[in-house]
């Protein structure tokens, strides 16, 4: 065994491999596997071994496809059998509901070049003959769904990578991971302990309880799940070509052709958390005794859409643990709050995730930072806002909804409240309807009288609908107040702060007392960040972006901070208050501070302190609604009485609560981007007109300078646009394929209804050189293409006076 490496990836599962063969693969060749028994000694071995690329996120499908496409590259160089079935696969449709979400997937397919088909239940019958169409209105057929050996491709990973360098290590459990001062581990093991320069955790069923070993609590835990295999089924036996796989959504399972049996997995809802307590280290390659009760009314289900099924044998019943994060995504990159600690795990399904995975990890090691965005698997996404029984309740549900329908407006209800403002209750009996992200609840919108206070979850427009449209109309004619907690919130203090933070930042510093709007880029020039930076005095600033966002953005500031000089703190819940926002906010706020709050004295994009009622605030100028508006932060502490203070003034003004629905609205009147739609790190400054916030001449060699001048040298392809869509009782959402004629030129980032101004507006990317004022072009909704007109200008406040005046 070695004494000192670059990498040693802990856990030889098939993520483990994954990371060991890409980190070969992309030039790191002093790197290890330890693996605490032998391979596949987690929840590898007994996997069903099926693959498929549909997944809710585009680049996570992306990647699944990347991890498709491997195997025979993996065999190739290995020699090595994946064992390998590409038999296609269909996933039916029972309701109009999953035929719209089919419709939704097929039609992102089409921009992501996924040759994917809508078919009937006649095509569905030619396919797969032992399928019973009773009920089933279509399905969704991928040729690319396949099921492999689990074990002889972990196999073909382990020795590809061992060819091009590395060593594994077997029956070797890592005991102990200490932390060095120049920021490299020592591994502790059973035989011996080595020095390693960075550390993977791709321990699987063991994560938990290798991250506690470095003081780190990871949102993840695993569930039980069970399948079937038959005996030999003639009607199998009687064919001469292999069945494909068939998802069946409404009776929550899966199929598939095994020799010449079947192979039938379920996804029920009678389900637990396994190993509450923790993962046993003796745990191996037993299997957990069968549940079978918990399976009975959908194998009840299966016998009808398979009567093959009732006459076959069962051969084998496996009952096996495999990991979840809270939304089913897995946690892959470098763990907040540690050096050289990287996170390769919750991987639920290994045999399509686990390339991906593998390669994402190995280029943000070996590269600084992956090739597209993959913040939807970004260890980070969670920071440290799940307790753990939110994260097991999380897990069952997601669980639970693994084949459930999943719709773009639906708030998920395990697990809340978690985390809630002052003002939660006081919103909640003004009919508040509630969401949910980073575990913290926010106002969608307030449900009229008579309304439910729930939203139908759709694809078309919702019940919402009239309620966001009162908001709206109450923004652009009145006032309107919302909560501005949900931004990520960071104080930059010390005499260091001002040239760190123009290091960091694109955009240009802002004086004492105002504000800028700033990009923030990776090395490589790609958007991490969409800041709002105030100044607060010479030394001290506020930072405002994505609340999701906020722990991804933390371990960035904490990459890079200064050992001294430069002190950074994470205010998201303690630096709250609310936005005023409409043509009578300055008159509002002119009533409640203590401060002259005219366009002299408080221009657009100016920031002071001053009373607001009883409590000591901050103001900044600025409205993502794009109207006359102010942000007003106080200490969450005050934030009951800042809203006293501003309900009562503003009762004879008009002013009414509104939620992010009314927000989401009134942004696309101006057509104003929002993280991770229109500003993602899969995208940069000059594809998305952030270029105007990017101050290429500034001094300061700012992350990404090189690289964003470079692309303003050579342009672009293709940059956003705003587009008003001929739609029907359905908006987009994002995702949806731009036509012209037969050609898919496009993709749209985001949109929805433009309440005040009664447009269904999109925003999407197109080639450079098809954008021009009035270019037509169909959008596709649900499975019909509608007509959008490509419009340049604002639907409101097109010169900004109201906002800025
Ligand atoms: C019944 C069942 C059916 C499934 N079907 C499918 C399917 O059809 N398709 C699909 O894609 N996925 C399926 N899965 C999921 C799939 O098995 C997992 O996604 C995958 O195995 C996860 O691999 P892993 O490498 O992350 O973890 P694991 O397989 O759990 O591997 C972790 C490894 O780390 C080692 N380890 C842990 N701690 C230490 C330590 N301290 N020191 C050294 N070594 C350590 C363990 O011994 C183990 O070998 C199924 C799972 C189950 C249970």
């Amino acid at each position: 065994m070695k004494s000192h490496v670059q990498v040693a990836v802990i856990g030889g599962g098939v993520v483990g491999a994954s990371v060991l063969y890409h980190l070969t693969k992309l030039g790191w060749k002093d790197v290890v596997l330890i693996e605490r028994s032998e391979l596949t000694s987690g929840s590898t071995w007994h996997a069903a071994g099926g693959f498929h690329t549909l997944n809710a996120d585009t680049n996570m499908a992306a990647l699944q496809g990347y991890t498709i496409g491997l195997y025979r590259e993996l065999e190739e160089i290995s020699g090595q059998s994946c064992g390998l079935h590409h038999v296609g696969g269909l996933t039916l449709a029972t309701t109009p509901e999953r035929m719209d979400q089919l419709r939704a997937e097929r039609a992102k397919h089409r921009y992501m070049g996924l040759d994917t088909e809508i078919v009937g239940p006649e095509e569905i019958r030619r396919l797969s003959p032992i399928t019973n169409t009773d009920g089933v209105i279509g399905a969704l057929y991928d040729p690319l769904d396949g099921h492999l050996d689990p074990s002889g491709t972990t196999h073909a990973y382990a020795r590809a990578a061992k060819i091009q360098g590395a060593e594994i290590y077997l029956r070797n459990k890592v005991e102990a991971l200490k932390p060095r001062s120049d920021g490299s581990w020592e591994v502790v093991t059973e035989q011996g302990a080595i020095i390693a320069e960075h550390v993977v955790n791709a321990a699987g069923l063991w994560a938990r309880e290798l991250g506690r070993m470095v003081g780190v609590e990871l949102p993840l835990h695993p569930m039980e799940h069970q399948y079937l295999v038959t005996e030999e089924i003639p009607e199998v036996l009687a064919r001469d070509s292999e069945l494909p796989h068939v998802m069946d959504p409404t009776g929550e399972s899966y199929l598939r052709q095994e020799g010449q049996g079947l192979v039938i997995g379920f996804y029920e809802q009678d389900c637990d958390p396994w190993a509450v307590g923790g993962t046993p280290w003796d745990f191996g390659h037993e299997l957990l005794d069968n549940r079978l009760e918990r399976i009975g009314d959908a194998l009840e289900y299966a016998y009808r859409r398979y009567p093959v099924l009732e006459r076959a044998g069962i051969k084998n019943i496996i009952n096996g643990p495999f990991t979840f994060a809270p939304d089913g995504n897995p946690l892959v990159g470098p763990v907040p709050g540690l050096r050289n600690f990287w996170s390769a795990c919750a991987v639920m399904a290994g045999f399509s995730q686990g390339g991906g995975v593998g390669l994402t990890l190995a280029e943000w090691m070996v590269e600084g930072e992956p090739s597209r965005d993959v913040f939807a698997m970004d260890v980070a996404r969670f920071g440290d806002s799940c307790t753990r029984a939110y994260t097991r309740t999380k897990v069952r549900e997601n669980y639970q909804r693994r084949f459930a329908v999943s719709y773009p407006n639906e708030e998920l209800p395990a697990g809340r409240p978690l985390h809630s403002t002052p003002i939660y209750s006081e919103w909640r009996a003004q009919r508040a309807v509630f969401g949910q992200a980073y575990g913290t609840e926010h106002v969608n919108y307030f449900a009229l009288p008579g309304e439910p206070l729930e939203e139908t979850p759709t694809f078309r427009r919702s019940n919402a609908w009239q309620a966001v449209a009162a908001e709206c109309r109450a923004v652009r004619e009145a006032v309107g107040i919302n909560e501005v907690h949900n931004f990520g919130k960071f104080e930059i203090r010390g005499a260091g702060a001002a040239d760190w933070l123009d290091r960091l930042m694109a955009g240009r510093m802002p004086k004492v007392g105002r504000l800028s709007l700033s990009p923030m880029l990776s090395p490589k020039g790609r958007l991490i960040g969409d800041f709002t930076i105030a100044r607060q005095a010479e030394d001290v600033f506020q930072l405002t972006a994505s609340y999701a966002a906020q722990a991804f953005h933390q371990r960035w500031f904490e990459q890079h901070l200064p050992a001294d000089g430069v002190q950074l703190r994470n205010i998201s819940l303690q630096r709250i208050g609310f936005q005023i926002a409409g043509p009578r906010a300055r008159e509002l706020l002119s009533r409640v501070a203590d401060i002259d709050v005219s366009n002299a004295a408080l221009p657009f994009l100016s920031t002071a302190t001053c009373e607001v009622g009883l409590c000591d605030a901050i103001i900044q100028r600025v409205s993502y609604t794009g109207d006359l508006g102010y942000e007003i932060y106080v200490d969450a502490s005050q934030q009951l009485a800042l809203y006293r203070a501003l309900s009562e003034a503003g009762a004879d003004l008009g002013l009414r609560p509104f939620g992010m629905r009314a927000m989401m609205s009134l942004r696309l009147e101006k057509s104003f981007g929002s993280w991770m739609r229109e500003f993602k790190p899969d995208y940069t400054p000059l594809e998305t007109g952030m270029e105007r916030f990017v101050a290429y001449r500034k001094p300061a060699d700012f992350i990404g300078k090189a690289a964003a001048l470079a692309e303003r040298e050579a342009g672009v392809a293709r940059r956003l646009a705003t587009f008003i869509v001929d739609a029907a009782d359905a908006d987009v959402h994002g995702d949806e394929p731009i036509w012209q004629g037969e050609q898919v030129i496009g993709f749209v980032t985001s949109g929805g209804y433009a309440h005040y101004s009664e447009k269904s507006v999109a925003i999407g990317f197109l080639p450079v050189e098809q954008i021009a004022e009035g270019a037509e072009v169909e959008i596709e909704i649900l499975g019909e293409r509608r007509r959008a007109t490509l419009f340049t200008g604002m639907l409101f406040d097109g010169d900004g006076a109201r906002m800025r005046g």
